[in-house]
């Protein structure tokens, strides 16, 4: 609530004792929109319940605390939760619309280096996972953590900096186009870890090294365009469908015909069969989860340098994706859109019913 009052004070203006609801229908017109948000949360967590109050708040993205896929690692290092609950969560929130990220974990104790490469195989062969992002934080021994005295007592070893870069070079190579890395290495100071790997531009050294044996990540993160911009007629939509939770996901991209560069990307579910919904306006719609162009940063007061063609990438995404819920049988389009985003659907024809933007195709 806090963040809409803060966004929207930014005129000068005060919305003291404003009702969240209310402060959110000011953000959808104030100078400073908020257009996602993103909460942390552990899968045991999510249920309908929960999902209801976050689209209240206007939740658009959610990162789960997944960490492994194994259940006896999962119990060794008591984190609450099985691959079940992620497996639910997972569903429940994209049935929503959510976009989904997962915290995952290698070399926790239990695990070893062939565990942690067959599970991150495992997240993208089994439609129950397909993480739309990623946040890997190599496990670190830390004085605070339980493990620091598991440690003392050598019964759990670090893997050192070159099989940890090993490991990750190969799970670089098994993240599919629709998934992006956001981030490799978690943020603790240096001095803080007792042991384990202490590389700070982990990202970097991966990146160098993968091209010293010539192979490539084809992530989201590796391929968005940065100033590179060609016209329009260089682009070319590209379409991938995928299987995920029960249902179909299709990915549709705006990139050069090398597809070394994506400029815009929009993520639509279809499925047809989800029983357990949070919101019943969801029935038999198709849900469009992501729609995001690159190489520009979107300001509604100052003018976007990009071109008027490049800025169109994705409406036109948008027209493409509603095609194709009507060809798979779908007469209603719902969009998980940001508050501050609302606007830019009502242009497109939607309109705002229980959090979700919403159109009959
Ligand atoms: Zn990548």
């Amino acid at each position: 609530k806090e963040c809409f009052r803060a966004c929207n004070e930014y005129n000068g203006k005060k919305y003291k004792n404003k009702k969240l609801s209310a402060l959110q229908k000011i953000n959808e017109k104030a100078r400073h929109r908020i257009i996602g948000i993103t909460i942390e949360t552990r899968p045991d967590y999510i249920n309908i319940i929960e999902i209801k109050k976050l689209r209240n708040f206007g939740v658009t993205r959610v990162e789960l605390g997944a960490q492994s896929l194994n259940n006896i690692v999962l119990k060794k290092n008591l984190r609450g939760h099985g691959i079940n609950e992620t497996i639910l969560a997972t569903k429940l929130l994209k049935n929503a619309g959510f976009k989904i990220c997962y915290h995952m974990m290698p070399n926790l104790p239990g695990s070893n280096l062939e565990k942690d490469e067959k599970m991150f195989t495992e997240l993208f062969n089994n439609p129950d996972f397909q993480p739309d992002f990623l946040k890997i934080y190599p496990c670190v021994v830390v004085k605070e953590a339980p493990l620091y005295k598991i440690w003392l007592k050598g019964k759990y070893h670090p893997y050192s900096d070159r099989q940890l870069i090993n490991l990750l070079v190969k799970i670089k190579q098994k993240i599919p186009i629709w998934c992006r890395i956001i981030r490799i290495y978690r943020d603790i100071p240096s001095n803080k870890i007792i042991a384990g790997s202490k590389i700070s531009n982990l990202r970097q050294i991966i990146v160098q090294e993968l091209k010293k044996q010539e192979k490539k990540c084809v992530c989201i993160r590796c391929r968005e365009v940065r100033g590179k911009l060609l016209s329009k007629d260089k682009l070319k939509i590209f379409r991938q469908d995928y299987l995920a939770s029960n249902g179909k996901e299709v990915f549709l991209t705006f990139e050069d015909k090398a597809r070394s560069y994506l400029y815009s990307l929009l993520r639509l579910r279809l499925s047809k069969e989800n029983p357990e919904l949070a919101f019943p306006i969801l029935k038999n719609a198709a849900i469009m989860r992501e729609i995001h162009t690159y190489g520009e940063t979107i300001g509604f007061n100052q003018k976007i340098k990009t071109s008027p063609q490049h800025r169109s990438l994705g409406k036109e995404l948008i027209k493409a994706s509603e095609k194709i819920a009507l060809s798979e049988g779908f007469k209603k389009m719902a969009v998980i859109a940001g508050v501050g985003s609302r606007n830019y659907y009502r242009m497109l024809g939607y309109r705002l019913k229980n959090t979700y933007m919403i159109k009959n195709l």
